[in-house]
């Protein structure tokens, strides 16, 4: 416990004050690696959603006019506390959701550069003076907060994922009601520490756990909350654009994937084999732009299995909390069940187990990384989105041919590609249906591009200059009378 550094939280915060729940319920919090229960969060529901909902929102009449100096000040605090901390933080985030540590680390740290960079970003949040038609008048573009925001976030990242989020609303002026994830409760909770030990008024950021359709359902009903971000699945995203209308919220959504990866003739083989290794066993394959499909060219088909294979093969797999691991347990027996759906479906339509293929040895949730050959179409994960350690190769001969199969989706979140050929990275450019792009490189997310999908995988950026705008309302003020 003490490797936490009292960053445990086992209680919620609403309005400046750390609570239970009002039934005085609590879900308990495992360590998915061992079993062992780390702690209890409160079970908390709908009226003490409302209660936070009222804390952000009196917090929002003056947190909304605070002077940029200020809340830029606040945020270079909070990031320097999230890294003077970055070692308790990933060492909870292992504990309760299975992560290397060396990856735990790197989202503590990714998630710091978030509030850095939205504490610059807000700085150039420029409106317009726009040209009249008429020489007396003016005619303005503001910008301003868009209010109290609902943020629900997964557990597959559940710092870096709350970060994107906290960060652009405290620089833009907003107040936070945030829903972690049941499974990593642990991680949103330090967040609401850090963000009261460096200054942030009562009620800014409230943080609950508990009973999500309760939770959710009550940012979803109230008027007061005028934004709601969310990074989940596709389908509790379409139950939350749905309850939006009633209220008419803004909502930015980051959703399922079903990324390809393209291998053509002509890549740069040892290039391709470390992109695929990342692009694939991240997070032991539970992340939304993981690898969902590899297509590789008949020229390199062989030769990048092989290398594919030996390198999958030598995998450290164990606790994340262990150096030298890289592969920790997935979340819990139904991600593991998942996984071996999919296989014994692949297999059943002709696919063959190159690698691994079943439970791992360690038992618990651990499971052996995995590469299935003579992929087809016909096969789950080539619409469904795999989230484990399970790599699916289909062959190709064509740029067109591949462009088509990877664009065979619902999704489209992430792609990448690997390729020396300069026109046909623009190519790809153009004709892949996807919102992140990759071209010879697997791990592309970074604070200064926009991230988010297109089609199913969602609506919205994170990142950039672009992930500030869900965050900003713009209000067009016409000055007219100012003579000729
Ligand atoms: P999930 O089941 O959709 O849950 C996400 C969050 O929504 C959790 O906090 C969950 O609470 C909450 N939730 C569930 N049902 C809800 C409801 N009816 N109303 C309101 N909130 C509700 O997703 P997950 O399994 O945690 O995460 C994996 C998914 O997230 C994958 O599909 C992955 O691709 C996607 N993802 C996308 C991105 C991206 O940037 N596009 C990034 C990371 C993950 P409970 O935990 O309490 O159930």
């Amino acid at each position: 416990m003490s490797t936490f550094s009292g960053l445990l939280q086992e209680a919620n915060l609403i309005g400046g004050t750390w609570v239970g729940a009002d039934s005085g319920k609590t879900l308990a919090v495992s360590n998915p690696a061992t079993g062992e229960v780390l702690g209890q969060v409160p079970n908390c529901g709908q009226s003490e959603t409302q209660r936070a909902i009222d804390a952000a929102s009196a917090a929002f009449a003056e947190f909304g006019r605070t002077a940029l100096s200020y809340r830029v000040g606040l945020l270079h605090k909070l990031h320097d506390a999230l890294m003077d901390n970055q070692e308790a933080l990933a060492h909870l985030l292992t504990a309760e959701q299975g992560k290397p540590l060396f990856e735990a680390r790197g989202e503590i740290a990714i998630g710091a550069a978030y509030v850095r960079w939205y504490a610059e970003e807000i700085r150039r949040a420029k409106g317009e003076i726009v040209p009249a038609a008429s020489n007396d008048r003016r005619l303005l573009v503001t910008h301003h907060p868009v209010g109290v925001v609902g943020a629900i976030t997964p557990w597959n990242f559940p710092s870096s994922m709350l970060a994107r989020k906290l960060a652009p609303a405290l620089a833009a002026g907003c107040t936070v009601v945030a829903k972690p994830a049941s499974a990593t409760p642990y991680s949103g909770l330090a967040w609401g520490k850090l963000c009261q030990e460096v200054g942030y008024p009562a009620g800014v950021v409230n943080i609950l756990t508990g009973s999500a359709r309760e939770i959710g359902g009550a940012i979803m009903d109230s008027a007061e909350v005028r934004k709601v971000t969310f990074t989940g699945s596709t389908e509790v995203g379409k139950t939350l654009i749905r309850q939006s209308a009633d209220t008419v919220k803004k909502v930015s959504m980051e959703l399922g994937g079903n990324a390809p990866f393209i291998v053509f003739d002509d890549a740069d083989l040892d290039a391709a084999v470390e992109g695929a290794m990342v692009a694939k066993y991240r997070n032991m394959g539970q992340t939304c732009v993981c690898t969902n499909r590899f297509y590789v060219q008949a020229g390199i088909y062989d030769a990048f299995v092989e290398r594919f294979s030996q390198a999958t093969a030598a995998l450290v797999v164990g606790n994340g909390a262990e150096d030298g691991v890289q592969q920790g347990p997935l979340i819990d027996m139904g991600a593991v069940e998942k996984v071996e759906a999919l296989i014994a479906d692949a297999l059943a339509k002709g696919g063959q187990v190159q690698q691994g293929g079943k439970r791992h040895g360690n038992g618990g949730t651990f499971f052996e990384p995995t590469i299935i050959t003579d992929a087809n179409a016909s096969m789950r994960f080539a619409t469904e989105e795999i989230f484990g350690p399970l790599a699916a190769i289909f062959k190709f001969e064509s740029e067109d041919e591949v462009i088509a199969a990877a664009n065979a989706t619902r999704f489209g979140l992430a792609a990448y590609a690997y390729t020396r050929d300069l026109a046909r990275s623009f190519h790809l450019n153009e004709r892949l249906d996807y919102g992140l792009i990759g071209i010879n490189s697997g791990l592309i997310a970074t604070v200064e591009a926009p991230f988010g999908g297109v089609k199913e995988s969602g609506m919205g950026k994170e990142g950039g200059s672009q992930g500030l705008d869900d965050y900003l309302v713009s209000k067009y003020t016409c000055l007219a009378g100012l003579g000729a």
